[in-house]
């Protein structure tokens, strides 16, 4: 049996003690992610070298002249992704389909741009124009950088990114970083998930490419290897505005289904060759890209620097035995104040 005075000066100590702890153990918990910080941003990878493109790498050349917004694409996706129909709740007749934007049921939309009058088709002023959203599978993508359990994903040969659901945890950190708004979570399903376009990587097995290209009517949207759907835009950009030229469709080095067309006045500006390191889907336009949603974006990733503070910080579980050493720290402070009072002694 303990003495009743001397377990009241223990049980003062270690209120004492612990009151103490606290106060040390924010101290050093702050300490412990200053130092982190301060070595991430010290670190010499902080700044490491964009990634580049792969050869082989697969995408899209979408032509936003060559779109007449027959929506083709998006149900074709919608198809092939077994993804339902939505309907908007404020519209009195609710088409059979009619998303506004991507969500986890609509991998691509394609939106218009319009100004004043309307009367002529990719003119800033009073005119319209087509826009397809979807991934642009970047070449350097913050969405792969960000997720802390590589469940996004970049294949080094064909650059397509995508998710793997049995490896994320729902943090959504991929949803924060893309600079496209692009990856979504759903929500309203029971076990949420991330859900964006992978290129269609599904139907590769049975030699097929992604269903948007193939069932897009004026080859608006083209599939192929970056590098020949690059060289194909330059193509049509070198080509005089009103001259005749054949254009393909589906998919560049696939059977021919070019059909003669007349050539239409680009924006100097192919975009996706520079922005954000870069993307696979690239895209031509006769209207400015900030004027359809597109931003103006640094021609570096994010993910220069974002995934060299990710990995520093999680890196070997850094932060967990940071945490870890220091409640033990306090733990064994205590324990020892303890044995003292006792006339013992811990090592
Ligand atoms: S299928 Fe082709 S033309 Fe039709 S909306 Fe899609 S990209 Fe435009
Ligand atoms: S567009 Fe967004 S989701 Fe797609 S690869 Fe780039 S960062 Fe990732
Ligand atoms: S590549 Fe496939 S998933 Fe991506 S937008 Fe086109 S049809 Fe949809």
């Amino acid at each position: 049996m303990e003495n009743p005075e001397r377990l009241q000066r223990i049980k003062k100590r270690i209120e004492g003690v612990s009151a103490m702890d606290r106060r040390n153990f924010f101290k050093a918990s702050l300490a412990g992610s200053a130092a982190l910080a301060a070595g991430a941003a010290s670190c010499p990878a902080a700044a490491r070298e964009s990634h580049t493109i792969s050869p082989d790498a697969l995408g899209l050349l979408y032509d936003s002249t060559l779109c007449i917004g027959c929506k083709a694409c998006v149900a074709a996706c919608k198809e092939s992704n077994e993804m339902p129909p939505e309907f908007q709740a404020n519209t009195e007749q609710p088409y059979w389909d009619m998303p506004l934007d991507i969500s986890g049921k609509t991998l691509t939309v394609i939106k218009v741009y319009r100004h004043g009058t309307m009367d002529k088709k990719d003119e800033e002023q009073n005119g319209y124009a087509f826009i397809k959203k979807s991934c642009m599978h970047c070449v350097d993508p913050s969405c792969v950088s960000a997720c802390p359990v590589s469940a996004m994903n970049k294949d080094p040969k064909t650059g397509v990114v995508s998710y793997s659901k049995e490896a994320c945890i729902g943090c959504r950190y991929c949803v924060a970083a893309c600079p496209f708004g692009v990856p979504r979570f759903t929500y309203d399903q029971t076990f949420p998930q991330i859900s964006k376009c992978q290129l269609c990587k599904h139907r590769w097995k049975d030699g097929k490419y992604s269903a948007c290209a193939e069932v897009c009517p004026t080859g608006a949207t083209l599939y192929g290897k970056v590098t020949d759907l690059k060289q194909e835009a330059a193509r049509r950009r070198a080509l005089k505005p009103g001259s005749q030229t054949s254009f393909p469709r589906g998919q560049l080095g696939g059977p021919d289904q070019s059909y003669p067309g007349v050539v239409a006045k680009y924006v100097d500006h192919l975009y996706g060759e520079k922005e954000f390191g870069g993307t696979q889907m690239v895209m031509l336009s006769g209207v400015p890209f900030d004027k359809l949603g597109y931003l103006d974006l640094p021609p570096r990733s994010d993910a220069v620097v974002t995934e060299t503070l990710q990995h520093t910080l999680y890196s070997g579980l850094v932060m967990p035995l940071v945490f870890l050493g220091v409640l033990g720290y306090a733990a064994k402070r205590n324990l020892k104040q303890y044995e003292e009072e006792k006339g013992g002694s811990h090592d």
